[in-house]
């Protein structure tokens, strides 16, 4: 429900299929229509005789199930146990329960004030070198499809080159854009997170603010910030107004087109830029790099998958993360420009991953409880300039860099980044400037 709320006309019309008009009209509307012209004579003989008639049947379809699950009973203890899922799928009345309680939540989150955190933030004056951090929100990339994390095809060729440090085994907080980018700027942690309780609550963003000292940039080709960044300044890169790179559609890399001169105006301060890619979000894999970034074929030109071979599908999906190859390639390039005057950083790390046919699910936003690894297994890649590399053990971090992380990370590694000093502040969660790191584990924080 939450995803139909959030979800805007684009990636409505990238769903939007022939196969999706046919199906609704002649397994839905027209079953309807039939259904609803029938007329039905009950209790002919009178309530109680047709009540009985009712029970007798109910009663022998009740013993027939009830047998056939006994007689199978070892086979259906272990199936259930194994497919929670099933009773979502079996159970009409899960979709109307969902909408009640949508609304119930959504609505009681009307009406209150933001509530306020880190105020107490400050960057002490002994930090006289000025920080520029770009951190870049990929789109539905999946870990395993980075060769810096092993891939068999090469999908990096231009990050490998980087002194990059690749966290292998990092994980969604949600499986959705809306759900894990509140999560991921917040300081609830995937254990503790509620949506509605991260959007009435500052961010991570609010805390750096709180310091006075950091200016921040939001810069979006993908939906919107899912209300994170409504405090701080924010653009829109989806369209040709601001983004000079756009052909089928507006590209990553347009993002950075004038941000030299945001970077050049701001003075004395430190700076975050966030930049929120469409990286590789489906089904439209294929509408999402140029011509020249088609590096794997045959790809699926299509976003009807059904019409694709998998492999077709897989590569369409994997040029895509050619392109965020060359986009972050270009972020490093924008930030070794200005790393004499200022320590600079790229944090890259995706909102979720994407199924691509694994048992037969595709694209991504299953529930945690029951959502593959796939969805929530997530490519995060650090890149540190060389002036930053006197605040940072280099070697420490690449030797944590294979432990298990999610999202619960980020808050406390860009507050030690900038070098900030709150009480929310914890170093055992901070991947850079960590004492006694803590792995992170999926849904709870492992200590
Ligand atoms: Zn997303």
């Amino acid at each position: 429900m939450d995803n139909i709320v959030n979800t805007d006309h684009r990636e409505l019309m990238d769903l939007f299929t022939l196969a999706l008009i046919n199906k609704f009209i002649f397994l839905g509307a027209l079953p309807i229509f039939f259904i609803y012209r029938m007329t039905f004579s009950h209790h002919q003989d009178g309530f109680w005789k047709q009540l009985r008639l009712n029970a007798k049947n109910f009663t022998i379809a009740l013993s027939s199930i009830l047998l056939l699950i006994f007689l199978n009973s070892k086979f259906y203890a272990s199936f259930f146990r194994e497919h929670k899922e099933l009773r979502y799928f079996t159970n009409p009345t899960f979709p109307i329960y969902s909408v009640v309680q949508f609304a119930f939540s959504n609505y009681s989150s009307l009406d209150s004030k933001i509530s306020i955190i880190g105020t107490d933030a400050i960057i002490p004056e002994t930090d006289t070198q000025r920080d520029l951090i770009i951190m870049v929100l990929g789109e539905t990339a999946r870990s395993e499809r980075f060769s810096l994390n092993g891939y068999y095809r090469d999908t990096n060729s231009l990050l490998s080159k980087e002194k990059v440090i690749s966290f292998s085994n990092f994980f969604s907080c949600g499986t959705s854009t809306a759900e894990s980018l509140p999560c991921l700027f917040s300081n609830f942690g995937v254990h503790n997170y509620k949506r509605t309780l991260a959007l009435k609550t500052e961010n991570i963003l609010d805390v750096l603010k709180h310091t006075h000292e950091v200016n921040i940039l939001w810069r979006d080709n993908n939906s919107d910030s899912k209300g994170v960044a409504l405090r701080v300044k924010n653009e829109d890169f989806r369209t040709p107004a601001l983004n000079p790179e756009c052909d089928e559609e507006c590209r990553d890399v347009g993002m950075l087109s004038g941000l030299q001169k945001f970077v050049d105006d701001t003075k004395e301060k430190d700076i975050l830029i966030v930049l929120h890619q469409m990286g590789s979000h489906g089904p439209a894999y294929y509408k999402r790099y140029p011509a020249a970034f088609e590096k794997f074929t045959p790809a699926c030109h299509t976003k009807e998958l059904s019409e694709c071979t998998l492999e077709e599908i897989n590569n369409a999906y994997d040029n895509t993360i050619v392109y965020t190859d060359y986009f972050l390639s270009q972020v490093i390039k924008f930030l070794k420009m200005n790393s004499k005057k200022f320590e600079t950083a790229m944090l890259y790390v995706s909102d979720h991953g994407e199924s691509l046919g694994e048992n037969g699910i595709y694209l991504h936003s299953l529930p945690n409880m029951i959502a593959p690894v796939e969805q929530r297994k997530i490519p995060a890649i650090f890149w540190f300039g060389d002036s930053i590399l006197e605040d940072i053990d280099v070697d420490e971090v690449k030797k944590i860099s294979h432990e298990r992380y999610t999202h619960d990370n980020i808050f406390h590694t860009l507050l030690g980044l900038f070098e900030v000093e709150t009480k929310l502040y914890d170093s055992r969660l901070d991947l850079v400037h960590h004492k006694n790191i803590l792995n992170t584990d999926k849904g709870r924080t492992v200590l």
